[in-house]
């Protein structure tokens, strides 16, 4: 159960790959039964008889987002409760299945409606805890990092600088809501995606070629004689993320206070430049972000398997950069691959399989 902080895996690095349903000829066959799971190019459309199969802990098939929840966010979804540091990503082409996957829909709730169910949930039976939750939502286009939940006008104008060094860094101005309910981050979310409708003339554009992250800090201390209120009555000037290594006490008025952040991420489209415009600006911060985030988790992976300290390049892109509090340490990490199984998108396919086989 959550309570009993079972984490499932005790990689640090859970890669998984979701295949979307189709009614069109798929041309992938996959072994469920093996241990782990085979992924095979059908023979008929590898060109050498030497094609590789790929092999993943988890294949999740089907439209059903219950199953995706338990098997690859659940756990982090608690280890974030628990205090450490938590990052979900959905990596994929355009129409493979992020927002499906991170967000849902109506009959189909996604990871993120469904973590914040949990995490009342914990917070209802952890009877001798009091939490405190703040979530943000940003938007990274063209390597600017944009606050969805600021007026579009200001954070057209203002874009979020990172602050500070290594992991100790801010993001700058950055509105944080508390959240104290489930229809409160709802509200939150609707009024993100709304802000990011109007800041954009081409949604559908937009949303393929940037990252979306939402994020909650999560604050907790143990019950106590109450001396000085609750760990809501301080005023927060800007986005403060722990520092790795977590779970990460510190002592403040009297009693520790544990702070963790959980990041869901829906990563802009991992496909090949398609227009002239994207081949230039846009595509290029899309490839170095997308390249930079599968060295970052490598790094990491080796690092921590073999006991190495390689350099972790997390300057070279944004998304990185912001995140790498929440990375290094002792962050659990899941990131979720969706491809399109059918015959014309074997080439992206086949990339997100490299991909998620490279970070594996
Ligand atoms: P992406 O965010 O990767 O661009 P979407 O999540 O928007 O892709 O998915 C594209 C379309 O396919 C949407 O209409 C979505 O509802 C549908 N879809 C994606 N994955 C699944 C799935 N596993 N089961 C059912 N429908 C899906
Ligand atoms: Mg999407």
């Amino acid at each position: 159960s959550m309570l009993n902080g079972d984490y499932g895996k005790e990689d640090k690095v859970l890669v998984s790959i979701r295949i979307r349903p189709t009614d069109n000829a798929t041309a992938w066959d996959v072994a469920s039964h093996t241990h782990p799971r085979t992924l095979k190019l059908q023979q008929q459309y590898s060109k050498s008889a030497a094609a590789q199969d790929f092999h993943f802990d988890e294949i999740l098939t089907g439209s059903e987002n219950k199953p995706v929840y338990n098997a690859v966010a659940r756990s982090h979804v608690c280890a974030a409760m628990d205090g450490y540091n938590a990052v979900i990503f959905a990596y994929g082409q355009t129409a493979s299945g992020k927002t499906f996957t991170l967000s849902g829909d109506e009959d189909q709730p996604g990871i993120i409606p469904r973590a914040m169910k949990d995490v009342f949930a914990y917070i209802r039976r952890t009877t001798n805890r009091e939490y405190l939750l703040r979530c943000s939502y940003l938007e990274i286009y063209n390597e600017a990092i944009h606050d969805l939940l600021a007026p579009p006008s200001s954070s057209v104008s203002q874009p979020v600088q990172i602050q500070g060094t290594g992991p100790n860094i801010i993001l700058t101005p950055l509105r944080e809501e508390v959240v104290t309910s489930l229809k409160g981050v709802r509200e939150v979310l609707q009024r993100g995606e709304g802000n990011r409708r109007t800041a954009t003339t081409d949604w559908n554009e937009r949303s393929s070629r940037s990252h979306s992250v939402f994020r909650l800090v999560i604050e907790s201390r143990e019950r106590g004689s109450g001396e000085d209120g609750t760990p809501s009555g301080r005023t927060t000037p800007g986005f403060r993320p722990p520092t790795p290594g977590g779970p990460r006490l510190q002592a403040r008025g009297g009693r520790s206070v544990q702070t963790s952040v959980l990041s869901l991420i829906d990563l802009a489209g991992s496909e090949k430049a398609t227009s002239d415009k994207e081949r230039t600006r846009e595509g290029k911060y899309i490839n170095t972000s997308l390249l930079t985030l599968g060295s970052v988790i490598s790094t990491l992976a080796e690092n921590t398997a073999k006991g190495k300290s390689d350099h972790v390049p997390f300057r070279n892109s944004k998304l990185t950069r912001m995140l790498q509090p929440s990375l290094s340490g002792n962050a659990r990490i899941s990131v979720i691959c969706t491809i399109n199984p059918e015959t014309s998108a074997i080439a992206e396919s086949t990339s997100t399989l490299l991909f998620a086989q490279r970070i594996k």
